[in-house]
């Protein structure tokens, strides 16, 4: 009986854990707080990421570690790595911890992004924010997510206000300037690396956001063939270079034809949801086998896939579960502002009668502008 030990116990290591019970898997999940949600279904150590002795501890409990979270201290992952095989790599875990060290990769790879600077002071803000232009986009270098810990600047009355919101995180994360992309549409590559360096990827998925959090996504994405093999390509690259092994996502802005990088996500994502009910595999599934050194299962879509995020708290699931293919996800989280709660996901085969599916759930929900998009997308296939 092989246990995988998860740092981080969310719903991203919850539902790991959920995709690992049918390959006979046993888990343990090692969160700082006592609450966390994967603790529901699998023992968890409530400990510090930097607690070398509840390391010490998790180590002796697993055979093999894992993450649901990227921002474990790079520290605490080599120690970890050498006592337990540990994947993805804690070297890979660095980069993509630090949106310059990624975007630095991304253009050694020969991957096209916006521009991007690393910034330490006000005044180098203000000279790169006139170099790239306005609107231009300040964000902390570590520990952002869900569009936290960024500051969008307009023109450069902003640029005082942009230091006063992040300037005291100089030294504590880091910061970063990047180039507005003034997208037409935002999509990503999940993809999977195994041991033995076979890789895989899922259909382009396409994402829409609100306020910096992912709110629905749809695969394969509408993108053209020419995008959907130039993404996948640009992923396998990454996942070369920093001999990944396990999910990981990157995440892309498509404007006209091009396709510029955003970051990458070294862990299952929020935009590969859907895989669990419009997969051949999901991407939970596919980060054990890989991380266990098993065969990769098949990524192909069925039909066409969507997902809707549910944030601050559950909606009634009866609209969704009428709907023949649609399949309901919740994380067992107490209510909160903002906080992603749990998601549904929705299949079928024709284009169409999905997105008829998404309106009815729209309006029975009165989610009409989180399923419109998508909706239209699917419309115009
Ligand atoms: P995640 O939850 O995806 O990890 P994050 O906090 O790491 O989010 P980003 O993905 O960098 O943040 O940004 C969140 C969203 O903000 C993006 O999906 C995009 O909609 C918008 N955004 C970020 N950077 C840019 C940019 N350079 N140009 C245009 N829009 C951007
Ligand atoms: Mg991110
Ligand atoms: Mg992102």
């Amino acid at each position: 009986m092989t246990t995988v030990g998860i740092l981080g116990g969310g719903q991203l290591a919850r539902m790991i854990v959920l995709a690992g019970a049918p390959l006979g898997l046993r888990f343990v999940v090692f969160d700082p707080a006592a609450d966390a949600c994967a603790g529901q279904l699998a023992p968890l150590q409530v400990g510090a990421f930097d607690d070398t002795a509840a390391l010490a501890e998790f180590a002796a409990r697993v055979d093999v570690v894992t993450f649901d979270f990227e921002n474990v201290p790079a520290t605490s992952a080599r120690w970890l790595a050498e006592r337990r095989p540990v994947f993805p790599n804690p070297a890979a875990l660095a980069v993509a911890q630090d949106r310059l060290s990624e975007k630095t990769l991304f253009q050694e790879l020969g991957i096209p992004l916006p521009p991007f600077a690393d910034i330490r002071s006000r005044d180098e803000l203000a000279a790169k924010a006139v170099e790239f232009g306005m609107p231009c986009i300040l964000k902390t270098r570590r520990l952002g997510y869900d569009g936290k810990g960024q500051f969008r600047i307009r023109g450069e009355a902003d640029i005082d206000a942009a230091w006063q919101a992040l300037g005291a995180q100089v030294d504590a994360t880091g910061l970063i300037l990047e180039g507005f992309v003034a997208f037409d549409r935002e999509v990503s590559v999940v993809a999977v690396r195994g041991r033995d360096g076979e890789f895989r990827a899922w259909p382009l998925t396409g994402n829409w956001h609100v306020d910096g959090v992912l709110s629905a996504s749809l695969a394969p994405a509408p993108a053209s063939v020419a995008q959907h093999e130039a993404a996948i390509g640009y992923a396998r690259r990454v996942a070369e270079r920093l001999d990944y092994v396990g999910v990981f996502a990157l995440e892309l802005f498509c404007r006209g034809d091009e396709l510029l990088a955003n970051e990458m996500a070294p862990r299952v994502h929020n935009s590969g949801h859907w895989t669990s009910d419009g997969a051949e595999t999901s991407q939970f599934e596919n980060h054990l086998r890989a991380v266990l050194g098993l065969p990769l299962g098949d990524t192909r879509v069925l039909g066409y896939a969507c997902m809707l995020n549910w944030l601050g708290r559950m909606p009634d699931a009866r609209a969704v579960l009428a709907e023949p293919s649609g399949h309901w996800h919740d994380y067992g989280k107490q209510p909160r502002d903002g906080r992603k709660v749990g998601h549904a996901n929705l299949r079928d085969d024709d284009a169409a009668a999905l997105a008829d599916a998404l309106e009815r759930v729209g309006q029975a929900l009165a989610r009409q502008a989180q399923v419109e998009p998508v909706v239209r997308a699917l419309r115009e296939r």
